[in-house]
C-alpha cells in the first residue's frame, strides 16, 4: 500500500506504508520531529567522532631547544597513536615545532652575524693600530750616515 501523503509537488507520495495510519515514515504525525531528533543524534555521535583528548596541561616540553622539539615530535605521534589527537592535530602540532625552530635558526643567524661584526671591528682596530706603529718606526733605508764621496 503506498502512503496518503503528497510530496512537495503536490504529487501522491507513493512510498511504502509504515504502520497502520496510512502513511509512509515520512508522512507520519511527527515525522518532522523525528527526522529533527534523528539529524541532532547524527550530529552528536560526528562531534564524538571527531573529538579527542588532545594533549593535557604540562604533558609537552617546553620549546627551548632542539631536544624539546624531539620531545613534543615524538609527543604528538605517541598522542596519534593513542588516538588521543586527529591527524590533523598532529600536522598542526608538528607545524608548530617546525616555527619554532624556523624562528630559532633565525635568532642563531642573527646572533653570529652580530658576533662577526664585532670580531670584524676589533680586527680594523688592531690594523689600525699596528699601521700606525710602523707608520712612527724609523724607516731602515732612511740611514744618518753619510755616503762617501
Ligand atoms: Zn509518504
Amino acid at each position: 500500500m503506498n502512503c496518503l501523503g503528497t510530496n512537495v509537488r503536490g504529487e501522491p507520495c507513493g512510498a511504502m506504508v509504515v504502520g497502520d495510519d496510512g502513511y509512509c515514515a515520512a508522512h507520519r504525525e511527527g515525522a518532522a520531529d523525528r527526522l529533527r531528533e534523528a539529524s541532532m543524534l547524527g550530529g552528536a555521535a560526528t562531534r564524538a567522532k571527531n573529538q579527542t583528548a588532545g594533549f593535557r596541561a604540562g604533558e609537552l616540553p617546553v620549546l627551548s631547544d632542539h631536544a624539546s622539539v624531539k620531545g613534543n615530535i615524538e609527543a604528538g605521534l605517541n598522542a596519534l597513536a593513542e588516538r588521543r589527537i586527529s591527524h590533523h592535530e598532529l600536522v598542526a602540532h608538528i607545524k608548530g615545532c617546525e616555527t619554532w625552530l624556523k624562528v630559532d635558526s633565525a635568532q642563531q643567524t642573527a646572533k653570529l652575524i652580530t658576533e662577526l661584526q664585532r670580531e670584524l671591528e676589533r680586527a680594523k682596530r688592531e690594523c689600525d693600530t699596528l699601521r700606525k706603529q710602523l707608520a712612527e718606526r724609523p724607516s731602515p733605508f732612511r740611514t744618518t750616515r753619510s755616503v762617501a764621496p
